[in-house]
C-alpha cells in the first residue's frame, strides 16, 4: 500500500483523463486519501501576445465557461466533489506546482504521451511538471504511441 494521502491530478479534459484519475486512485493510500483535480486554462494572450491586435476577452470567457462545465461533468461522474476541483488560468506546469504546494499534496499525477520528432523537442506538460518538482510525480502513459 502506498503512503500518498493527498494527490493532485492534472486533467486536460481529453479522453485520457479517466485513465489518469483511475491510476491516481490506484496509488492512493486508502479510500480516505484526498484526491484533487486541476484543469488549467492557458490565456490566449500567451499564445498570441501582442501579435494580433484583438480583444480576446469574449472568446476567453467562452473557453472558461466551457472548460468549467466539462470539468464539472468529469468530476461529477467520477465522484469528485466541488471542494476538490480546481480550475485556474495560467501555464499548466506553473499552476500545477503552485496548487500542489498550496494544498500540501504529496503526489502529482499527470498523463505522459510517448513523443517523437518535433513534439519531443517542444517538450510536454509532464516534463514541465517533473522539472523542479518538490514532491513525487507519477507520469501515467497515455495516447497509445510507442
Ligand atoms: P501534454 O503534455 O499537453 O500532452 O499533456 C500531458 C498531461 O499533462 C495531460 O494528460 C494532463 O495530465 C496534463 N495537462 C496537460 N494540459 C493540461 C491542462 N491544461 N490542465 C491540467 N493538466 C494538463
Amino acid at each position: 500500500m502506498s503512503d500518498y494521502v493527498k494527490i493532485l491530478v492534472a486533467i486536460d479534459l481529453s479522453e485520457d483523463s479517466n485513465r489518469i484519475l483511475q491510476r491516481a486512485r490506484g496509488v492512493a493510500s486508502s479510500d480516505t486519501a484526498e484526491l484533487h483535480i486541476i484543469h488549467v486554462i492557458e490565456p490566449l494572450s500567451f499564445a498570441y501576445g501582442g501579435d494580433i491586435p484583438m480583444d480576446f476577452s469574449g472568446i476567453q470567457d467562452e473557453i472558461y465557461q466551457q472548460a468549467t462545465q466539462q470539468l464539472e461533468r468529469f468530476a461529477a461522474s467520477n465522484g469528485v466533489d466541488e471542494a476538490h476541483r480546481h480550475i485556474v488560468m495560467g501555464r499548466p506546469e506553473v499552476e500545477i506546482h503552485s496548487h500542489a504546494e498550496e494544498l500540501g499534496a504529496d503526489l502529482i499525477v499527470v498523463g505522459s504521451h510517448g513523443r517523437h520528432g518535433l513534439a519531443l523537442l517542444m517538450g510536454s506538460t509532464a516534463n514541465g511538471v517533473l522539472h523542479g518538482a518538490k514532491r513525487d510525480v507519477l507520469a501515467v502513459r497515455v495516447g497509445g504511441q510507442d
